[in-house]
Order: structure tokens, then sequence, then C-alpha cells
């Protein structure tokens, strides 16, 4: 990868580390009035409730500060204990909501905060190193990568493509069969999660837009799950396509790869 293009990621990385650094600023204002406010009626109760409660606030920051730090750490390369590798995805998800608030006040778009927090989230697994065996993972992408024009159904069994060329589906099915990943074409979000809780992968590939990658990520947490951005050369939803190269690298990095892929998949294409 280029020096420009490793810049340009960081900065897209910064921006949804900046809005969730400032969705803490705000949690933390939130817990500091909560403590104002209850501070008088606590005391009556007992006098020692208001420090207990303070601490407990502290606490509960003090845990969110660790875990922003340890996104930091992970996008600059620094190294992230595992057992805290886990909690920082948990984390980002839980704050994705915050930053979109914060992200509207100051006037960002929000495709923008969406790109930057997936690739915030791919950074973090990327850092985790999961490796899955290959039918534990689930590919999908929509329906706009089909061509429109293609008459062949491929939402339910994408085996009905031909693999005529006409768009990227046919070389997404190939890959499937010799990697052995679960493939499938989705119509929607309803459809996706049906997909996903029918084939209970341990990680999830998607292929989408900025929207349905971040809202895809929040909808399967605590599954793992990695986005590859479509390229959209006839504008949004239309025949859109995927870096194929981009594609096979992502789910290379998840899956424990066999030693000998081209004999294993013509012995798949024997039987
Ligand atoms: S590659 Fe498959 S899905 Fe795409 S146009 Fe050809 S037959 Fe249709």
């Amino acid at each position: 990868m280029s020096c420009f293009a490793q810049t340009s990621i960081l900065t897209k990385k910064r921006l949804f580390v900046g809005l969730m650094t400032g969705s803490f600023a705000v949690v933390c204002l939130l817990f500091g009035l909560i403590w104002k406010i209850s501070y008088l009626g606590l005391q009556e109760l007992n006098v020692h409730l208001p420090l207990a409660f303070g601490l407990t606030l502290g606490m509960v920051a003090a845990l969110l500060a660790v875990g922003i730090f340890c996104m930091v750490a992970g996008i600059l390369g620094w190294y992230v204990p595992v057992f805290l590798q886990k909690q920082t995805y948990g984390l980002m998800n839980m704050l994705f909501y915050g930053a979109l608030g914060i992200g509207k006040l100051l006037g960002i778009d929000r495709r923008q905060i969406e790109g930057s927090f997936v690739a915030v989230s791919n950074q973090i697994i990327r850092n985790r190193h999961i490796k899955i065996a290959p039918d534990k993972l689930l590919v999908v992408t929509p329906h706009c990568l089909q061509l429109a024009t293609c008459p062949h159904k491929i939402t339910r069994n994408p085996g009905n493509c031909k693999r005529c060329g006409g768009c990227d589906i046919g070389a997404l099915v190939t890959m499937a069969e010799e990697m052995g990943f679960h493939f499938f074409v989705v119509t929607g979000g309803t459809l996706a999660r049906q997909t996903v809780m029918k084939i209970r992968p341990q990680a999830v590939v998607a292929i989408a837009c900025e929207r349905d990658l971040a809202s895809g990520i929040q909808d399967v947490y605590p599954i793992p799950s990695v986005g590859v951005l479509n390229v959209r050369p006839n504008g949004p939803c239309y025949n859109t396509h995927v870096d194929l190269e981009e594609f096979r690298r992502a789910v290379e990095e998840i899956i424990i790869l066999p030693d000998t892929p081209k004999k294993n998949s013509s012995e798949k294409k024997e039987k």
C-alpha cells in the first residue's frame, strides 16, 4: 500500500476516534451532573453513599478511557493485551451512536463517520488475529452487486449464477467454492439477519456501502464483522462492484488457509 493511501486510511480512522473521545467527554459530564444532582438525596440515606456512587461512576469512566486508549493504541499499531481487544470492540460498538450524535451536532457528513467507524472496526478485528475454519465464515453482499439486467435469481441460491462475467457475483461464487466459506446475496437487513441466524458463523465479511456496513456490524455484534466497501461507478445501489483483491485479502486474513488450496479445490470439483 502506498504511503499516501496509508495516511488517508489513518486520517479516516482519526475522525471516529475523535468523535468517540467527544462522546466520552459528554458521558463524563453526564456522570458529574448525575452525581451532583443525587448528592444530597444519597447523603440523607447514608453519609458514605455519595462517595461510593462517585467512585462507581469514576470507575466506569476509567474503563471507558482505557477502552478508547486501547482503540487508539491498536490503530497506531501498538500492542494491546488480548483480554482487552474484545472489550475494545464492544466499547466501539456501544459508543457508535454517541459518535454519530456528536458528528451531527458538528455538521459532519454521516457517511464519513460510518466509513471511519468501519475502518476502525476492521483494524480492531485485524488486531485480534481471529482465525477460523472457512466454513465458519459467512460472506454477505447486497443485491445491487448483481448486474441489474441479469435474469438469474441468486438471492436464495447464489449457485444459480451462470458466471458470465457480467458482474462480480460470479467471481465471488467461485471464490466461495474454492475457499470454502458461505456466500449469500441479501436484499436487505432482515434477510441478512436471517442468514446469520441460519448459518451461525464465527465471523462475517460483508460487502456494502458505508451505511449498510456500519449498521450490519452493529446488528451482528458480538460476532466479529469485517467490512469491505463496495465500488459505485453508477451511483448508489445500482450495478455496484467490489475490489476482488481487497475482498480476497480480507477473507484470507480471517480463515485458516489449507496448505494446498489448488489440490483441494480440484478434489471438490471431481466429487
Ligand atoms: S455473473 Fe452471475 S449474477 Fe452476474 S450477470 Fe452473470 S449470471 Fe448474472
